[in-house]
């Protein structure tokens, strides 16, 4: 309330000095040389395909088991989606499917973090750097997972985040960023965010927007970013606990490995239908993360993305749960049923 407060009383409202405080905070979190706000996580992969040179007619490799948003976004500038395959352990993308994609038309290729979970982002820089292509990094469920020491966001040519209200730092209404060091490309994005300026008025870059991040989304976000550790390490423990209390022959969990974080507890089975009616029967509320992949109605097969997004079930997982809803979970389960 105070930051809200100080907002309110300073009578400025975009693109101001507490952009500008979360901007570099969020950046140092990261590790990254510069961070930009804009308005949220769709835009951001949207600004970041621009600045990177995808353009109208170009192919963007990504995943079809995401959500839809970064196909949005490649769509919205006129550009194609090309999806491949994930890997049925870990319903990341899959590197040696990239491999297999990319081709003469592959103007970027977008990495999501899914679930929290550390896609394979390192191998895939290496197999897009042989043709020079830009890897976009999806991280909007990922704040603060890791890759070999270094933050998701910055491994990539380009990270992209959301502060959609549920993420794992969640702002108080729509907030998004884009983190990366290199200065012209960053430059590049911070034009395209505010109508293609590159000063008031003087539009000098095309394919520009209005996609600002606000000063109350940017000193709540400011406020909050302290305490994203440990919510982290809060829903790493919930979604552990799910890990070692539900041990099922119809269940399977999504692993959760060094490095990742936990933005969804994500089970697979079989009998989807069944668990979320005995589990809302008790009073558990599930989710389906997501029920249909970006591929439907297309000639497209992705064995793979098809059966996850027939199959995948998200039990309830947030920093606030307390240790009796945990329980309340891991016995619901337990006593299912199928
Ligand atoms: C939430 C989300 C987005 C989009 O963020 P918005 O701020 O809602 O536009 C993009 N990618 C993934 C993986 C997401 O979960």
């Amino acid at each position: 309330m105070d930051a809200v407060r100080s907002v309110v009383d300073s009578g400025w409202f975009v693109l101001g000095p507490r952009v500008r405080e979360f901007e570099k905070d969020f950046a140092e979190f990261v590790g990254a040389g510069d961070c930009i706000g804009v308005g949220n996580g769709t835009d951001a992969i949207e600004l970041a395909l621009r600045a990177t040179g995808v353009a109208p007619g170009s192919e963007v490799v990504t995943v079809a088991n995401a959500g839809g948003y970064a196909s949005a976004a490649i769509r919205s500038i006129g550009a194609t989606p090309v999806y491949v395959d994930v890997d049925p352990e870990t319903l990341l993308v899959s590197p040696e499917a990239v491999r297999g994609t990319l081709g003469e038309a592959t103007a970027a290729i977008v990495v999501t973090h899914l679930y929290g979970r550390v896609a394979p982002v390192d191998q895939i820089v290496g197999i897009a750097g042989d043709r020079a292509v830009p890897v976009i990094e999806d991280c909007a469920q990922a704040h603060g997972a890791t890759v070999g020491g270094a933050h998701v966001g910055t491994v990539g040519t380009l990270g992209c985040f959301s502060f959609y209200p549920t993420k794992n730092l969640g702002a108080l209404g729509d907030a998004g960023a884009i983190v990366g060091d290199d200065q012209d490309l960053m430059g590049h994005v911070r034009r395209l965010r505010q109508y293609g300026w590159s000063q008031k008025y003087h539009r000098t870059e095309p394919g520009g927007r209005n996609s600002r991040l606000d000063e109350l989304q940017a000193a709540v976000l400011s406020a909050l970013l302290p305490n994203l550790d440990e919510w982290n390490r809060r829903r790493c423990e919930i979604g552990l606990a799910y890990r070692d209390g539900i041990s099922h022959p119809d269940i399977r969990h999504v692993p959760i490995r060094d490095g990742d974080v936990v933005h969804l507890a994500v089970v697979e089975t079989g009998r989807r239908q069944s668990l979320e009616a005995h589990l809302g029967g008790l009073g558990i509320a599930t989710d389906v993360h997501y029920p249909a992949p970006d591929h439907a109605g297309s000639e497209t097969r992705l064995p793979v993305t098809e059966t996850a997004c027939e199959s995948v079930l998200t039990l309830p997982c947030f920093p606030e749960m307390i240790d009796a809803e945990i329980e309340m979970v891991i016995e619901g389960v337990g006593s299912w049923r199928p």
